[in-house]
């Protein structure tokens, strides 16, 4: 992908009705992105291992596995950005979607000018940390709180030694909070993005997933508060070499 237009990006889209993937992969080759239609859940998982794409569009309703496990161990490989598809219009799925690291969701039907839209949308965001991680390579190992981040591999490292896994969006998350701590960090700067829905749960639900990996307690967190009305606060000291 080259810095400045996401359109190069490779998408790999997962949609068992032929119809749906027609319209999908039409939409996204007119805006010009280069767009790859499979249908089962192995299928795609096969082809991301081979070579990593920049986005999978996961439908989760699949006929051979539930698409949700696509999602997961899509994580587990090289982690690319997700868009779920669905036709469920269920908040719990949506929500469970997002705490397995997908990026942003979509419901059926769409408008295929809004599926488009968010494509863009994720795919900047991936460009914007890529391209702060490329400026920024000398100090690649986070140090706070007895905890250790190294940027380039995504790895999180517990106080006790125990290797944390982190979704690709996650560490994206933890990576700008480590970038700027002690500092009120607004939903719009965490996302990277000027216009952010204020219904938009998926900040929340990503920033609670965090918490409980960083063994933060939601309740009383002491790492990373919430500050009402203004967005998240990353309270720990931190060292970088
Ligand atoms: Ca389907």
């Amino acid at each position: 992908m080259s810095s400045t237009d996401t359109t190069n990006a490779s998408i790999l889209v997962l949609e068992d009705e032929a119809e749906i993937a027609r319209l999908i992969c039409g939409s996204l080759s007119e805006y010009g992105f280069r767009c790859d239609h499979l249908t089962t859940g192995r299928q795609l998982l096969d082809r991301a291992r081979r070579a990593t794409p920049d986005l999978c569009i996961v439908d989760l309703g699949l006929p051979d596995m539930d698409g949700m496990q696509v999602v997961r161990e899509l994580q587990e490989g090289s982690p690319c950005a997700v868009l779920i598809l669905t036709g469920r219009n269920d908040v719990t799925d949506r929500v469970l979607g997002l705490e397995l690291g997908a990026d942003d969701y979509i419901v059926k039907p769409f408008e295929p000018r809004e599926l488009v839209a968010r494509v863009r949308s994720i795919l900047r965001r991936y460009q914007r940390a890529a391209a702060s991680d490329a400026s920024d390579t000398a100090r690649t190992i986070a140090r706070f709180a007895g905890w250790t981040f190294d940027r380039g591999l995504h790895a999180l490292t517990a106080p006790d030694g125990r290797e944390v896994n982190l979704s690709a969006a996650e560490a994206g998350l933890l990576l700008t909070l480590l970038q700027r701590p002690n500092r009120i960090l607004s939903r719009e700067q965490l996302l990277g993005e000027r216009d952010v829905d204020p219904f938009d749960r998926s900040i929340d639900v990503r920033m609670s997933r965090l918490r409980r990996k960083l063994d933060d307690d939601p309740h009383d967190p002491k790492l990373i508060k919430t500050v009402y009305g203004a967005g998240y606060l990353f309270t720990a000291q931190v060292a970088w070499d």
